[in-house]
């Protein structure tokens, strides 16, 4: 009888799934590589906090590994190893493989650089009652209310009126000053806090403070305002005119640290995807390949894709096209051969809010990286669905390298949903799937993430370049 019941346990085994969490599975040593990697992670998030920033930290690291500059035109052989910059805020960092690519097609992975923010208006600039302020218009799907009272950064760009372009980055460094988004006081807030979450704090209210101390011999209601502009004209040359031709968003000034006493976790402003961004990048700059890899590190997601920079921009597909022509293979057919991870993050299961997630399909933090076989929302609407033969393909590309990975949906069926850049690549003929990393308090000024599926996004990229 025991006999049987050790049979029917040991067939169980054999034929029953269950995710395995990445932490109990590895190995002294590769528990130590998690922890060796996570901290070269933290560095690119440090440095990199807009997409302008990620783009040039991608650059300098990709030059660090010898790879060059690539131009449309340019001549390409095997075995180069080059980056392509578009407009300062998108960069594809590849390599070129001995594999023929018109037959074996290109191993891309698609992943974003850009994350949600307060972004300056370009009049900002007024005095009220002490203060200074910038006016501002959130970029991206906040909680308006998680962006008040934390200290934020500045950073971007100015365009003077000569065309010189400065940039900024103030409250970065120990020694700089950041700025604040005021919220109201509990013992007034009695009404506020009956408001609806999207209602607590409203986009005019998010108004930046830069400023408070009045300029002795300026006018009156405008000698804040005035302070504000000599700093700004004595710093950086610029006038309140040149507002009009910047970019500058306000961030969290706070960097990456360690979460929990065994440091396993990191909290982070802009997880959402530079989880993705990092490892996507640093796998085709560590690894040689015979197949042309590129990672695709692209701007605008956050806000549907759209412009030069998007994803949905041609520029992506132009540069494919530019590649396959040097190399004088057909398009079409490069194209038709090619396959893509569509590297974006997804929601790590969240104890404290069970009610909006179905357990089973769930991203469980620690459990590996997420393969997200279709992304959307009711009724998967928007949505690349990758295939069964594609997923089962990248599932044995993952098996053969022993990379710890599940699958997930975002949350519960009617719940809500989202979208990712995948739709737009499967557009253009290429097999594509969502693989990212669980991502806790997502979209939130500090996010939240594991080491283990960190390491284990960059293994699976590891795996899909072999
Ligand atoms: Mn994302
Ligand atoms: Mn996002």
């Amino acid at each position: 009888m025991a006999d049987k019941k050790q049979r029917a346990k040991e067939r169980f085994e054999a034929l029953a799934y269950d995710k395995k969490n990445y932490f109990e599975e590895a190995s002294k040593k590769e528990r130590k590589e998690m922890y060796a990697y996570a901290e070269g992670y933290k560095a690119f998030l440090n440095a990199a906090k807009t997409e302008r920033e990620a783009c040039e930290t991608a650059v300098a690291m990709a030059q660090a590994k010898g790879f060059t500059e690539y131009r449309f035109g340019d001549p390409l052989a095997a075995g180069d190893k080059k980056y392509f910059i578009n407009r300062g805020k998108s960069v594809v960092v590849f390599r070129i493989g001995t594999n023929d690519l018109e037959t074996d097609g290109m191993r891309i992975i698609a992943s974003h650089i850009d994350a949600p923010r307060v972004d300056i208006k370009q009049n900002p600039l007024y005095e009220d009652s002490g203060l200074c302020f910038f006016k501002t218009h959130y970029y991206g799907g906040i909680k308006k209310y998680q962006w008040t009272a934390i200290p934020l950064a500045l950073h971007g760009v100015v365009v003077l009126k000569d065309g010189t372009r400065v940039e900024m980055k103030v409250g970065e460094d120990p020694k700089d000053p950041v700025f604040y988004i005021d919220d109201l006081l509990p013992h007034l807030g009695a009404d506020q806090m009956l408001q609806k979450g999207g209602k607590i704090i409203e986009g005019e209210q998010l108004n930046v403070v830069v400023g408070g101390l009045p300029c002795a011999d300026g006018e009156a209601g405008k000698r804040i305002k005035l302070t504000v502009l000599d700093y700004l004209n004595k710093e950086y040359g610029m006038c309140e005119e040149d507002f009009l031709s910047a970019e500058l968003s306000a961030v969290p000034a706070y960097p990456a640290r360690d979460v929990g006493f065994d440091r396993a976790l990191i909290g982070a402003y802009g997880h959402d995807d530079r989880v993705c961004a990092y490892p996507a990048l640093t796998a085709v700059l560590d690894e040689p390949s015979e197949h042309t890899v590129l990672a695709m590190l692209v701007d605008k997601e956050e806000i549907g894709s759209e412009g030069t920079t998007g994803m949905q921009c041609k520029v992506y597909e132009d540069l494919m096209e530019e590649i396959a022509i040097a190399l004088g293979a057909n398009f079409r057919r490069v194209r038709f051969a090619s396959k893509c991870l569509s590297s974006d993050v997804t929601a790590a299961y969240d104890p404290n809010f069970a009610g909006v997630y179905e357990k089973m399909n769930a991203a469980i933090l620690s459990c590996g990286t997420c393969m997200s076989k279709f992304t959307g929302s009711r009724g998967k609407s928007g949505s690349n669905d990758a295939s069964a033969e594609f997923v089962g393909e990248v599932r044995r590309m993952f098996e053969k390298e022993g990379v710890i990975w599940q699958t997930a949906e975002l949350g519960k069926v009617d719940a809500g949903g989202g979208g990712t850049v995948a739709k737009f690549l499967a557009n253009l003929n290429i097999d594509t799937v969502d693989l990212g990393v669980p991502v806790i308090s997502m979209h939130a000024p500090y996010e939240l993430i594991s080491k283990a599926d960190l390491y284990s996004n960059y293994k699976a990229f590891l795996a899909f370049m072999k």
